[in-house]
């Protein structure tokens, strides 16, 4: 497939690409810099993207996986970024990943602790972002409008909440990714397919407006790629490639708490967090039945790690906020796994994080790098199509907006429904892959769904190069740390297999 994405083709490339001069150079394979792959890519520009790690590596994959309308932003009067983050949320659903991005129902519940005047200021938010949607483009039955609930619904949806003295609840709708690596992973691909050169574990070392140089890092070697114009899409880490570019990185926490922990989950939940006016804690149903509750915002200062560790502080905050609305609380030990994310939010003033600008700034450097930084994975294509614009101001215009990613369809030939919502329109190659060969129609984990054959179809098409690509980014079997080690053995199996 010319979407195929693996070893043999990596390597190709990097010698294709240091023999000649491309069109456009991006930095960073989050979200963004796959978008203006792709979005180069698409418009006949010859275009390479690398990353020092994997597809996903960074902020992208820590994500609520909220493919929001951008009510919160309303709140906050950034009429123009919630317009644009509903436009974005429309594109999605309804042209380029249907199979991965679809509409989930929320509830606020209305304890005690939620004033009467405060539940109809919500409701009235929730009216105006059904508006947005409207405005969008985006019809009702992909993304239902808000509704009140009575007591024995809401408890019907999520019967862990506590019944004493709950009035009912607000019931909205939003959408949200299946899985937001695989969406990565979708857009390189399609970006791929459109002719790009994918290349993960390739660091820059130094950036400039005619290329990069660039360290191999499966070889150490070193080598050199010119571009005409360059994208710096590297999100918490742009400041280090490109200086006069500051950041204020904010820490986002997530607990993920195995299937059955909180009951049966038929909707989300949004939970005041109590002292705050407009900011709610997030529990998170996902499609394998693990529960991810979230998020802080906490500033941080110093470094940027590679990967963010959680502070035992930002479980119990979770836990505590969460125990607010239930039944009975969640004990520590039922915390399967935590993961924390950095927000490439923009240095600027005002105070706490939480205020900062959401909107994402293109900016250029003196030497002509481009950076596109800030914003969310919803607006990652209209955030390429700004950095595109801006590096290369005589391109043809944008074709995203309209391209399905691959994969894009909403059923996918009678394969099963959890396979489509994770592969597309591909679900019925990957089960293909499984029928042939008992062996990979195993589980990689006993009482899991992954099977050995998804790993080994993303070996071939998805690029995962090692066996954390495969756990931690085309499978998310690593956000529980036991889960990880036992499927270890498996996803090494797996590699094995697929070089012989
Ligand atoms: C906790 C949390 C929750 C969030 N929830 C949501 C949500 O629900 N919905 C939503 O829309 N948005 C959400 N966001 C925002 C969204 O996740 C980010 O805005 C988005 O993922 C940023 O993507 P990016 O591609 O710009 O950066 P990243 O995904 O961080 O990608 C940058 C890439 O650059 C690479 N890189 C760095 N340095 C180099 C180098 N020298 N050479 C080569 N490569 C390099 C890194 O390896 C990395 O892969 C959330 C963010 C956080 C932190």
């Amino acid at each position: 497939m010319k979407s195929s994405l693996n070893a043999t083709r990596r390597a190709r490339e990097i010698q294709r690409v240091q023999r000649q001069v491309l069109d456009v150079l991006v930095v960073g394979l989050g979200a963004t810099g796959a978008g203006a792959a792709l979005d180069a890519a698409s418009r006949g520009l010859s275009t390479a993207a690398v990353d020092a790690h994997d597809l996903a590596f960074g902020t992208s994959r820590w994500s609520s996986k909220l493919i929001h309308g951008g009510l919160r932003y309303l709140a906050r009067g950034q009429v123009g970024v919630a317009r644009e983050s509903a436009a974005e949320r429309g594109v999605l659903l309804r042209h380029t990943a249907p199979h991965l991005v679809q509409a989930h129902p929320y509830l606020l519940p209305l304890t005690p602790a939620v004033s009467r005047a405060r539940a109809r200021l919500v409701m009235t938010g929730y009216r105006l972002g059904d508006l947005l949607r409207t405005a969008a483009g985006t019809p009702r039955r992909l993304l239902p409008g808000p509704v009140r609930v009575a007591p024995g619904r809401a408890l019907d949806l999520v019967p862990a909440l506590a019944p004493d003295g709950l009035r009912g609840a607000l019931l909205s709708w939003d959408g949200r990714v299946a899985d937001d690596a695989r969406l990565v992973v979708a857009i390189a691909r399609t970006a791929a397919g459109q002719g790009a050169a994918i290349l993960t574990r390739c660091r820059v070392l130094a950036l400039r407006g005619d290329g990069a140089d660039v360290r191999d890092e499966l070889t150490g070697e070193e080598f050199t790629i010119r571009a005409r114009a360059v994208v710096n899409a590297t999100g918490v880490w742009a400041g280090q490639l490109a200086p006069g570019i500051e950041l204020r990185p904010s820490r986002g926490t997530h607990l993920v708490l195995r299937p059955g922990a909180l009951g049966p989950l038929r909707a989300g939940l949004h939970v005041p967090i109590p002292g705050e006016s407009n900011r709610f804690a997030l529990v998170l149903p996902q499609l394998d039945g693990s529960v991810h509750v979230g998020l802080t915002d906490e500033p941080i200062d110093g470094p940027v790690p590679d990967i963010p560790e959680v502070p035992e502080s930002d479980v119990s905050f979770l836990l505590e906020v969460l125990s607010t609305v239930l039944a009975s609380p969640i004990p520590r030990n039922l915390v399967a796994g935590a993961y924390a994310g950095l927000r490439p939010l923009l240095a600027g003033k005002g105070g706490s994080s939480g205020d900062l600008s959401r909107r994402h700034a293109v900016i250029r450097s003196p030497g002509g790098v481009v950076t596109v930084v800030g914003g969310k994975l919803t607006t990652y294509r209209r955030m390429a199509e700004d950095a595109i614009d801006a590096a290369v101001p005589h391109a043809p215009r944008s074709r995203t907006a309209r391209l399905p990613l691959v994969g894009a369809a909403r059923s996918g030939d009678g394969a099963p429904p959890r396979l489509i919502r994770r592969y597309g329109s591909e679900a019925a190659a990957v089960e293909e892959l499984a029928a042939r060969d008992p062996a990979l129609a195993a589980p990689v984990l006993a009482g899991q769904p992954t099977t050995r054959a998804e790993l080994l179809w993303s070996v071939r098409h998805e690029g995962a190069l090692t066996a954390d690509d495969l756990l931690d980014r085309r499978t998310r079997i690593g956000l529980i740390p036991e889960d990880r080690e036992a499927a270890r053995p498996a996803a090494e199996a797996v590699l094995r297999l697929a070089s012989e």
